[in-house]
């Protein structure tokens, strides 16, 4: 089963994928996770990559789709897996429909999570990561068991830079021009499906689970 989480930064994609990843047994693949791990370990890639994360640009397609097609082609991806983050633009989700296609294998769904803007600003400013292990929490909707401590691993939790408020609009206008178009994409596919991301964590969880077992 090969899952495309869509939605606006701050949608829950990374919280969906996370559930659907322990309920499946399938790997949660976020780029954005692998591009954070490479900053905190100052790879060359990590260097390249901050540039257009802190000013909420997206990181070229072809830094991207190599690294994302590195992933996929690992062993424990042989039965399917979660794409969080990823495909971001026409060219990646071509890139990926194309290589898939080489296997015989397809996006078997794309689940489009849908919020508005005015609540993504309010949610983003509550988002809390782990320095160490990249897990998300929220002050509020998602608090861990001990303020500003992470649950799994007991490091530090942080406000993400790119989190804050004049980045959130900013990524949010690049989601509007460079992502959303995605949504028609795999509508075209026949693989579209949209969730109500405003409800609670768990009832989102729900209505996944249903569309994926239906
Ligand atoms: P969020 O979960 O809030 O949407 P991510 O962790 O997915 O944020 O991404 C953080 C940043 O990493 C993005 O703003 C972008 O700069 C970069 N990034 C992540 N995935 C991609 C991608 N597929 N293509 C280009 N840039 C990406
Ligand atoms: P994305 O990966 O799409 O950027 P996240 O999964 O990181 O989004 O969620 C963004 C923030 O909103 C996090 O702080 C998360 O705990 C919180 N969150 C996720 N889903 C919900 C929800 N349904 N209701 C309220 N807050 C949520
Ligand atoms: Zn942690």
């Amino acid at each position: 089963m090969i899952i495309v989480m869509l939605g606006a930064p701050g949608a829950g994609k990374g919280t969906q994928a996370e559930m659907i990843a322990a309920k499946y047994q399938i790997p949660h693949i976020s780029t954005g996770d692998i591009f954070r791990y490479n900053i905190k370990n100052n790879t060359d890639l990590g260097k390249e990559a901050k540039k257009y994360m802190d000013e909420g640009k997206l990181v070229p397609d072809e830094l991207t789709v190599r690294l994302l097609l590195d992933r996929v082609a690992k062993d424990d991806c042989r039965n399917g897996y979660v794409l969080d983050g990823f495909p971001r633009t026409i060219p990646q989700a071509e890139v990926l429909t194309s290589e898939l296609e080489k296997n015989g294998a397809k996006v078997d769904y794309a689940i489009d999570i849908e919020v508005p803007d005015e609540n993504i600003i309010r949610r983003m400013s509550g988002r809390r990561a782990c320095v160490n292990c990249g897990a998300t929490y929220h002050i509020v909707y998602a608090a861990p068991k001990v303020e500003g401590i992470c649950d799994k691993c007991g490091s530090k939790l942080v406000l993400r830079d790119d989190d804050k408020p004049e980045t959130v609009k900013k990524r949010l206008d690049v989601y509007h021009e460079q992502t959303q178009p995605l949504i028609d994409y795999y509508k075209k596919a026949g693989v579209l499906k949209s969730v109500d991301g405003t409800k609670d964590l768990h009832d989102v969880f729900a209505d996944i689970v249903t569309i994926l077992e239906d």
